[in-house]
């Protein structure tokens, strides 16, 4: 639909509504907003300065194709009905309460900054880290600057649990060349602790059987065919594979592959050339669960259980068959997936981890629709598919709102003129970064990461000093 076909709101004046979150899920909503025939103006809100997420945050740094999505997100947050309002907390900086009071609908888009647990005795010892806060160190996120993972030269042998694939994200950080991760723009203050480990075997251990595997074969691929890697698939976990139900076609189909690659890597054990690149054996296990990390001061080791799959409704299920096994690790990621976390004043479910929904619009935990409340993105449907997998979402959620819009059904916000928000914001001393602010740290960032030929040097902490002193 075209700007000259819009679709009238009540209000005589451009619905408001304001996307909590700047990720990719946010960036899609924002932009099917945008795109829906709605005379809208939308705000995009974003606790940290920077936008894009998951994109910036998440996807690995050698992934660039993917990364540069940020540039389709940047197109979408410039288009002059959308306004970026970084750096501001909802519930800290503004309640939900409040946003229900500025806008006509409020859609929340804030993804799964969280991690699930284990819930295993020794989680918490040094030496065991969630992925996904690996992840966020070294894409330099500001939270996790700091994590300082013990990647030293004692760090030889890594266990991974979980076979998704953030965990082989995570391994082929591990075995890449520093000085390919050093062209990325990884921090660089993890390109220097890469540097400096000796990790010679990645356990990577899944609950589950192999074609139950959760990565895709490109990235399975990715990092079988690294230089030094040689990656190790016991046949007899071949020999137990059962194919199972799978949600989609797709899945069905990824795991096909899988087993088949799974079947040649073990055929060849032993065979490939092993040429440049990090030495290191990276051995997939099957049919295990972690029951406990092991050590005292630092992990030592992982005690595991070996399982059994049996069928539950339409999921073939790990099951402990009370035969177990040590594996000895220095260091353990788990990499058991994202979790969202709840924001005071929005509906969650707790066990899901997700605001519930039905089509889109937010639902109280009896099951009715919160006028005015949308969801799109992993804080929706749960940490689940690929970056594209937030268009299709938000595309729904959008039409959810548009019929609603449509049918009159969107409460009116008591205060829509965007002023009062921004002068509730000063008031409260909140140093809003807008889409020129960040356009200016974008382009410091390119600058300073083109003087040693990579794409970029994040910033993690803002004001950037750096920013303030090229003034750029
Ligand atoms: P994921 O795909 O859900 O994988 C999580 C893994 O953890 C699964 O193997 C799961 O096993 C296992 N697990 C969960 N709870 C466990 C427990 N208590 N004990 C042992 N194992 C447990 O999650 P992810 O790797 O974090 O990825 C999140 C999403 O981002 C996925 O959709 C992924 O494809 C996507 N992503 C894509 C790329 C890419 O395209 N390159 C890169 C990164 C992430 P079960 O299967 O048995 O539950």
């Amino acid at each position: 639909m075209t700007e000259s076909h819009l679709i009238a709101t009540p209000h005589e004046r451009p619905l408001r509504v304001a996307v909590v979150g700047a990720g990719p899920a946010g960036c899609y909503a924002t932009q099917a907003l945008l795109r829906s025939g709605l005379d809208v103006c939308v705000d995009v809100i974003e606790r940290l300065p920077s936008p894009h997420g998951l994109v910036r945050y998440g996807v690995a740094p050698d992934h660039w194709t993917v990364k540069s999505k940020a540039l389709v997100f940047d197109a979408i947050l410039a288009d002059p009905r959308v306004r970026y309002l970084g750096n501001v907390t909802v519930g800290r900086d503004l309640s939900v309460v409040e946003l229900h009071r500025h806008y006509d609908a409020v859609l929340y888009a804030y993804g799964a900054s969280g991690d699930r647990r284990l819930g295993i005795p020794g989680e918490e010892l040094p030496g065991s880290l969630s992925a996904t806060e690996f992840v966020a160190w070294y894409n330099a996120h500001p939270d996790h600057a700091g994590l300082a993972p013990p990647l030293g030269r004692q760090a030889r042998r890594v266990a991974v649990i979980g076979m998704g694939n953030v965990a082989l994200d995570v391994t082929r950080m591990l075995v890449l060349d520093p000085d390919r991760l050093a062209r990325t723009d990884m921090a660089d203050y993890a390109v220097d602790a890469l540097r400096q480990t000796r990790v010679r075997e990645i356990h990577i251990l899944g609950r589950r059987g192999p074609s139950q595997a959760g990565f895709t074969p490109k990235e399975l691929v990715e990092v079988a065919e690294l230089p030094g890697v040689e990656l190790v698939v016991d046949p007899a976990a071949l020999a137990r594979d059962q194919l199972g139900p799978h949600p989609d076609a797709r899945s069905a189909r990824n795991a096909r592959r899988n087993v088949e690659l799974f079947g040649q890597y073990a055929a060849a054990a032993g065979s490939r050339r092993l040429w440049g690149g990090r030495r290191v054996r990276v051995q997939l296990h099957f049919f295990v669960s972690p029951v406990e990390v092991l050590g005292d001061d630092q992990v030592n080791g992982l005690h595991l259980e070996h399982n059994d799959l049996v069928a539950t409704g339409d999921r073939l299920r790990a099951a402990g068959t009370g035969r177990y096994t040590h594996l000895d690790a220095d260091l353990l990621l788990r990499s058991v997936g994202y979790r969202g976390t709840a924001l005071p004043g929005v509906p969650f479910d707790d066990r899901r981890g997700v605001v519930p929904s039905r089509g889109g619009r937010v639902t109280t935990p009896t099951g009715e629709p919160v006028p005015g409340a949308y969801t799109s993105g992993w804080v929706r449907r749960g940490p689940s598919g690929v970056i594209g997998t937030n268009k299709v979402d938000a595309e729904e959620t959008v039409r959810a709102l548009v019929a609603d819009a449509e049918a009159r059904a969107l409460p009116q916000a008591a205060a829509p003129e965007p002023t009062t928000v921004d002068a509730l914001l000063a008031e409260r001393g909140v140093q809003v970064v807008h889409f020129a602010d960040w356009q200016r740290l974008a382009k410091t960032e390119r600058l300073l990461g083109s003087r040693h030929h990579r794409p970029a040097a994040k910033f993690t902490t803002w004001p950037p000093p750096e920013a303030r002193r090229l003034a750029v």
